[in-house]
């Protein structure tokens, strides 16, 4: 059991600074008060947006409609380096393809991307680290390095939407989808995350232009963040990783939740179904011996049923366990039946496909193994 006060969370001081300031980090006001400092007209803000956003360039080499004796003032002040790719691995049959990206300041971060035939989902992450301690991830084990700034979250989607585009994934395509699912707690780096939201969902040229029901915030569940979120109006799906209905259990596998606890935690996500219409996902990583269990599942069952009535999917996740970890998925026939029980309780539940086990996809992994 995890003591309160010996919880390394939210508040934690993060151990390293933000990057320079990106354009990326701009609203429209900002970009036209950066441009102007630079000497340039209002118009080359928008320029710059529809190259960044529409283009999906951050090269101002390939900006060729600017002048050509702004480029390098452009360069330096405005798309300062965020992100190298270290390595990419793919896997299933090259539909999965995971980065590993190093940062200006040599802190290393992950996004996934992953081809389905309807859609295109990239896995992003919101910290470099995380602080949230749960015992079963690899990012958790090594403590949150900092926060991402906007701009670290945003070009994460520029690239891999670039890269669909350019078919350096398969077939060329478009990104559909978000998840805020790499590593760390998004609603830990609420203000960063919401702003990337924002950018990521608006029209170009503010924007990716991905609608916001195809975006999803995932949290272990900051109650207070949780109700904050579902008041900025964006009306992205929100998922709490839930892992176990009872106090007892959670406050070891996510230590958060000696801070706020299940019933707490679904109570914000009620109201943030009742805010935004929207369903709420489950997270539930099925781990054996650990949280399978028949009675887990119909408390389970019963409690969602009870805290969000039809405003509720669960997602099971089979583990995918941590190298040198002691816990397992769960066997078939037990995850079967846990699906059973909690769709007996009027709750819908299905098991997620877990891409890009074979390249270590779960969060945090690759850059757990690179350091
Ligand atoms: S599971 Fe998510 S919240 Fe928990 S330590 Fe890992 S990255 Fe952080």
């Amino acid at each position: 059991m995890v003591g309160v006060s010996s919880l390394p969370l939210v508040f934690d001081a993060p151990k390293r600074g933000l990057p320079p300031k990106h354009f990326a980090d701009l609203d429209e006001q900002g970009r036209i008060e950066a441009a102007a400092e630079l000497g340039l007209p209002k118009f080359r803000a928008n320029q710059l947006a529809k190259h960044y956003y529409g283009r999906l360039t951050a090269d101002v080499q390939e900006m060729t409609d600017l002048p050509a004796g702004a480029r390098e003032d452009v360069a330096r002040t405005l798309f300062p380096t965020l992100m190298t790719p270290v390595r990419h691995i793919s896997c299933d049959d090259d539909s999965t393809r995971k980065t590993l990206w190093r940062l200006h300041d040599g802190t290393l971060l992950e996004s996934v991307l992953m081809r389905y035939p309807e859609r295109n989902t990239l896995c992003i992450s919101s910290q470099a680290g995380c602080g949230m301690a749960c015992p079963f991830c690899a990012t958790g084990q090594g403590g949150l390095d900092r926060n991402l700034s906007t701009a670290e979250i945003v070009d994460q989607v520029r690239a891999a939407a670039r890269a669909l585009r350019d078919g350096e994934v398969g077939e060329p395509g478009r990104l559909s989808n978000i998840v805020f699912m790499g590593m760390g707690e998004p609603l830990a780096n609420y203000r960063r995350v919401v702003d990337a939201v924002r950018k990521i969902t608006s029209p170009a040229p503010d924007g990716f232009g991905i609608s916001a029901r195809s975006v999803t915030v995932s949290t272990v569940g900051l109650a207070p963040a949780i109700r904050r979120l579902a008041d900025e109006g964006l009306s992205v799906t929100l998922a709490v990783s839930l892992h176990t209905p009872d106090d007892e259990l959670r406050d070891t596998l996510v230590p958060v939740n000696n801070r706020w606890s299940v019933a707490e935690v679904l109570e914000a996500a009620r109201y943030y179904a009742d805010t935004t219409g929207r369903r709420v996902s489950i997270e539930y990583a099925l781990i054996r011996d650990v949280n399978d269990q028949p009675w887990r599942a119909d408390l389970l069952g019963r409690k969602l049923r009870s805290a969000l009535g039809s405003l509720v999917h669960v997602n099971l996740i089979p583990l995918n366990p941590t190298p040198g970890s002691e816990w397992d998925a769960s066997p078939k026939p037990v995850e079967a039946e846990f699906v059973r029980r909690v769709r007996e309780h009027g709750v819908s539940c299905t098991v997620r496909d877990t891409r890009g086990q074979e390249i270590a996809a779960a969060c945090g992994q690759l850059a757990a193994e690179e350091k």
